[in-house]
This record gives structure tokens, C-alpha cells and sequence, in this order.
């Protein structure tokens, strides 16, 4: 059988970094064989050694492959409220053409990073032919809002059958679907409902955006917000104000099912006390953030170190290029690095590896660097070694 063996100034597993001088033998196929420690290594001649960190394939937890076409289209910094008129507004002049062609782009250039596994919202059937031609691994969250109850059924039923079409578009090309409420600001408790009972049933992980700016906790907290104008001025007040007085997350948690993972997006705005209720509500709970969309929108970030001191299970996604330079993953792990210079490269790469897997129940199949599995490898290159911590200058390209 035809196999090459590899190795790295460094090679991590998706938990931990391996004894240096480890090596991988790896098939055509990109199954691992082996792995070899340093001493059975340094006996093999052949060794095909590459500058910087092997890795799984990478996983970006959170990304919206259809909006790849807004890159550079919306203002920056100018707040959660602004960004989503912007969204709209730009949205009005959207070309199908242009639109498959960026996400194209895009899903190419994910793969060429390294990336092996994707969660990515969606809201109209437009990227699932690029989804079954793509080496990637999808999972599709189907996105639904609607703030008024008797609207509900009928999304719930429009997002059904936008998965259909996913499974029908997708033939056997492997991948993972769910509905997904948008935000708690913009979903009816009618239409959490119908999506809790659609996803207990076919029991896939499911996402939703939290948290994500002052603006949100403010409309749930009945003070003045942005939001209430911009849902009056789409002419969508809500009907039942049930929500009122409530903490979006906890309104969100109440209203989803416990059964399946869930991807909290964003948690800009989360406290430590949010955090101590979410964990007492489930602990299928994974923590995705996405550092240079936060800043891109409300120049602000996650209390990180409260998170870590809670001992969450954060993941990374990149959110989309309407709210991002680029959708790399070694960009979002150096913007966080650079804000909390005491994170510890181990852990981060656990992040955007085993973590964001188990977040989108994939761990099975990627994340971990294990003997008759085919994550995909990833390489890390332009790494500080001397205090093993990124440099402005790393990225990641693919190897298998
Ligand atoms: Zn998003």
C-alpha cells in the first residue's frame, strides 16, 4: 500500500500537542496508518518534514457561505441594529450569479486553509449544489425567523422543505442539516417551538446567535433599543411580549430542545451569571465565538476569561464575509491571542479542531488525529516557537 510518513516542528492531535519528533504515516486516501513517536521515527528514513504545526483538518463552527458576496459591502463598526438594515439594504441588489460564484470562492478557499468541516447557516437553497460538490464536510444550519405566531407554521414548514432539498441536492455525499432560530429577538416562542420539535426529531446539533450586543439585552430588558425600531419600522412588532423582563439567552434556552447540542454564536455580551444559568439548563452547550465579526459589528469582545474560568467548551467560526476580512480561522485565533495574550496555543487549537467536531457532533470523523481515521490534515506555518504562541504572519494551508 502506498503511504508517506510526515512530520513537523510540532504535531497536534486535536487534544495535545504529540512528543516532538513524532511522525504520521498516512495513506493516498488521507488515512492515518500510524503514528509514530519520536523514538520509532528517528529509525525511518523517508520522513517528509514540513515547518510548523500538523493538525486535523480544521473546523470552522460558524460561517454563512451565502453572504460571501457582501465582502467589504457593509460599513463596519457601526453596531449590531446598523449592521442588519445594511444586510437588507444590500441584499435588495443581490445577483444569483455573483452570489454562487463568491460562495464558490470562498468554500475553495476554506478548503485550501485546511478546513475540513463547516457550520453553516443558511437561508435559501443557493449554496447546496457548491455544499455536494465541495470536499468539505457541511453542516447546514437552516436559519428561520419570523417574530409573529401566526407566521410560524408556515416557516417551519418553508424550512422543511428547504431540507429537503438539501438531502436531495446533497445524493450520497455525506452531511448534517438542522433548522436553526436566528436570534431570541427574532423568532416567535410559536416558531422556537416548531423548530424544537423538528430537530428532537431528527436529533441534530442546532444553533442560534446570543448575546450578541447590547442592543439585544436591552429589547428583552424592556429599555429603549434599537431593535424595537427596527422591527417597528419592518412593520413586525411582535404579538406576544411574553419575553419581556427576560435575559435573551435564558428565553432562547427555554425554548430549545435539551436533547440536541447547542451552538451559542457570539456571547459578546454574556455575563457570568448567564453563563452559570445556561450550564444549569444543559451541558450540551458549546460556546462559538467569532472574535473579527464582533469586532467588525460592535467592536467589542466576549469576556473570554470569564468563559475560561467556567471551563466552557468554546469553538470558532469566522461568521461570514459580510463581517469579516477573510474566514480564517488562524486570523480569528491571533485576534484572540493578541486581546488575551495568556491563552495557550494548545488550548485555542483545540478550538478550531475536537471542539468545534464535538460541537457539531462530527468528533466521530473529525477533530482528532487517530490510527484508521481521515480527518484531513492541516499545516500551521510561520509559528513563534520560541514562546509557541501565533504570529501575525502564521496561516494554514492543507496538506491532505
Ligand atoms: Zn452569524
Amino acid at each position: 500500500m502506498d503511504y508517506t510518513t510526515i512530520s513537523a516542528d510540532k504535531i497536534f492531535d486535536g487534544n495535545a500537542f504529540l512528543q516532538d519528533g513524532s511522525a504520521l504515516r498516512v495513506n493516498e486516501k488521507g488515512f492515518i496508518l500510524e503514528i509514530l513517536s519520536s523514538q520509532a521515527a528517528s529509525t525511518i528514513e523517508n520522513i517528509k518534514k514540513y515547518e510548523g504545526i500538523l493538525l486535523p483538518g480544521l473546523v470552522n463552527a460558524h460561517c454563512h457561505l451565502e453572504l460571501s458576496w457582501m465582502h467589504n459591502l457593509i460599513a463596519s463598526e457601526k453596531g449590531l441594529c446598523q449592521f442588519i438594515q445594511e444586510v437588507q439594504r444590500v441584499r435588495k441588489n443581490e445577483i444569483r450569479e455573483q452570489t454562487i460564484a463568491s460562495a464558490q470562492r470562498a468554500d475553495k478557499e476554506l478548503y485550501a486553509s485546511g478546513v475540513s468541516l463547516v457550520g453553516d447557516i443558511c437561508n435559501s437553497d443557493i449554496t447546496f449544489q457548491i455544499k455536494a460538490n465541495s470536499p468539505i464536510f457541511y453542516h447546514s444550519f437552516i436559519e428561520l425567523f419570523g417574530i409573529l405566531k401566526d407566521e410560524a407554521d408556515e416557516i417551519v414548514e418553508k424550512g422543511h422543505l428547504l431540507n429537503v432539498s438539501l438531502k436531495n441536492c446533497m445524493g450520497k455525499k455525506a452531511y448534517g442539516s438542522s433548522l436553526s432560530p436566528h436570534a431570541p429577538y427574532s423568532v416567535s416562542k410559536k416558531l422556537f417551538g416548531g423548530i424544537l420539535n423538528y430537530n428532537y426529531k431528527i436529533g441534530a446539533a442546532q444553533s442560534i446567535h446570543v448575546h450578541e450586543s447590547q442592543d439585544e439585552l436591552d429589547f428583552f430588558l424592556e429599555k429603549e433599543s434599537c431593535i424595537e425600531n427596527f422591527l417597528a419600522n419592518i412593520d413586525r412588532v411582535p404579538d406576544d411580549q411574553s419575553f419581556k423582563g427576560i435575559r435573551p439567552m435564558d428565553w432562547a434556552l427555554a425554548h430549545m430542545s435539551k436533547c440536541n447540542k447547542i451552538v451559542l454564536v457570539h456571547n459578546t455580551v454574556s455575563t457570568s451569571k448567564d453563563i452559570e444559568k445556561a450550564l444549569a439548563f444543559s451541558k450540551m452547550l458549546w460556546w462559538c465565538l467569532c472574535p473579527k465579526a464582533n469586532l467588525y459589528i460592535e467592536k467589542q469582545l466576549p469576556a473570554l476569561d470569564v468563559m475560561l474560568n467556567s471551563n466552557l467548551p468554546i469553538c470558532i467560526g469566522t461568521d461570514s464575509l459580510a463581517s469579516n476580512q477573510s474566514l480564517n480561522l488562524i486570523d480569528e485565533l491571533y485576534t484572540l491571542q493578541s486581546h488575551f495574550p495568556q491563552l495557550s496555543l494548545e488550548m485555542m487549537l483545540q478550538w478550531i479542531t475536537k471542539n468545534g467536531a464535538e460541537a457539531l457532533d462530527l468528533f466521530h470523523q473529525f477533530g482528532k488525529i487517530e490510527v484508521g481515521r481521515q480527518p484531513g490534515i492541516c499545516l500551521i506555518r510561520k509559528v513563534d516557537f520560541q514562546s509557541l504562541k501565533l504570529s501575525s504572519d502564521s496561516d494554514s494551508i492543507r496538506i491532505i
